[in-house]
């Protein structure tokens, strides 16, 4: 098969280095991809959202199958576009994409199909949002509808806070058309977990649980960001907590979007809260998560391409697929200054080396080769360093020893990611 993979993350990487393992593949391309995406495909200077320069290419080189990466192209319609012209594609269709692409969407039908989920209120006009707001008790969750590049979810501490996040989002239009609606509802408490599962229309095949840590610094402070470092699987999911997610969320979310005429293919990425009442929903993605496809497709020892091509043909039902039992982490290495200002073109020195250590594997997020063909900075995630093993803190201690042999001055990671999952086993 000829395949495409959409994109030029982390997540990309992984999936490409994955898919390159198939024996299905017999060949590969990413767009636009980075320098080592290169080392497992042809990388195709087209940007992930330039759809009309993707489905050419598609036409032109015969691809078989595209695999999309990010949100962007989906929501604007990249799987349809690729579908109508008769190429295959994982990724749901602009209609199911909603469910990450709308929040009061994804509101609206968790309410309607009895999920479990936070309550809420949307609103486009401030006056009757500020008096929602103030049934609540601070903490108050405030959120644009739309994508916002994972910026569009304030946490309010007090009513006065509220009431100017939500005239930012609704008067002064902070996250442009993004925020011409917002959601507001309760905030909840508990721990957090991501939960990935394949769903192909009507069935759903659970994948993997993980956490990850958005903030910049170390003990989880500090600016927000697309994610600093992922692990799984999550030690909070249980087998209990697990089914519960499936049976309470995942499912009636494909039967939701199927009764709605929006069948759901793909991948769904859930943000779930264990909370003192059981799993509830926090957001939906549509797509794998970034960093946490990097330790799950280190964790997954089957093929991933039929699995992907089985959602796309609706044929998931007699699927299963094998893992290891190990666990895998994986710390985002970014330039310094990231996430407001990351300085990029800094050279990057002994990633072989760091590769080499047990284990390990360095996927890259934003590099190039500059001139002299050294690999260097292009942006502001630029290596998830990942590594799995028996045991989580045999997985962290090789991931943090093939940090500290890169040589990058220019580079900072936190130094703790996995806090959580530590206190887990010593508990
Ligand atoms: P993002 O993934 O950037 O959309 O950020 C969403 C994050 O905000 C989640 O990962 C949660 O940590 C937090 N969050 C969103 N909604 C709620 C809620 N209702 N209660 C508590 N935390 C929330």
């Amino acid at each position: 098969m000829r395949i495409l993979v959409v994109g030029s993350g982390g997540r990309e990487h992984a999936l490409c280095w994955k898919l390159a393992a198939s024996p299905l593949c017999d060949k590969l391309y990413c767009a636009p991809g980075n320098a080592g995406i290169a080392a497992e495909a042809e990388c195709v200077p087209i940007g992930a959202e330039d759809v009309d320069g993707l489905v050419s290419f598609a036409k032109k080189e015969a691809i078989d199958f595209v695999v999309i990466g990010p949100e962007g192209p989906l929501v604007k319609g990249l799987a349809d576009r690729l579908e109508a012209e008769g190429i295959a594609a994982f990724g749901p269709s602009a209609k199911a994409a909603a469910l990450e692409g709308s929040k009061g969407f994804m509101k609206d039908l968790a309410a309607k199909y009895r999920i479990p989920s936070a309550r809420y209120a949307r609103f486009a006009e401030a006056a009757p949002a500020k008096a929602f707001a103030q049934t609540f008790a601070p903490p108050i969750v405030i959120k644009a509808d739309g994508l916002a590049s994972g910026k569009g979810v304030v946490i309010c501490e007090s009513i006065a806070e509220a009431e100017a996040e939500i005239d930012a989002m609704l008067n002064a239009r902070k996250f442009g058309p993004a925020s011409a609606e917002i959601v507001i509802e309760e905030f909840l408490e508990g721990e957090e977990l991501s939960f990935f599962a394949l769903v192909d229309g009507s069935h759903a095949l659970p994948l993997a649980s993980a956490q990850d840590h958005k903030r910049v610094g170390d003990g989880d402070t500090g600016l927000n960001t697309g994610g600093m470092g992922a692990y799984s699987p999550a030690p909070v999911a249980t087998k209990e907590i697990e089914a519960a997610i499936m049976e309470r969320i995942i499912r009636p979310t494909v039967a939701g979007m199927a009764a709605e005429g929006r069948p759901f293919k793909g991948v769904l990425f859930a943000g779930i809260m264990v909370t003192k009442d059981g799993p509830k929903l926090i957001e939906y993605n549509t797509r794998f998560g970034d960093p946490e496809t990097q330790p799950i497709m280190l964790r997954l020892k089957s093929d991933l391409l039929p699995a992907l091509i089985a959602v796309r043909d609706g044929t998931l039902q007699s699927f299963d697929l094998r893992w290891s039992d190990d666990t895998a982490i994986a710390v985002v290495m970014a330039a310094k200054g990231y996430p407001e200002k990351p300085e990029t073109g800094t050279v990057i020195r002994n990633l072989d080396a760091a590769a080499a250590i047990e284990g390990v594997t360095v996927f890259h997020a934003g590099t190039r080769l500059n001139a002299k063909g050294e690999i260097e900075a292009s942006g502001g995630r630029v290596l998830g360093v990942s590594a799995s093993a028996k045991s989580f803190e045999e997985a962290r201690a090789r991931a943090y020893q093939a940090v500290d042999c890169i040589d990058w001055p220019g580079g900072f990671c936190p130094r703790d990611i996995g806090w959580r999952a530590l206190q887990h086993a010593g508990s």
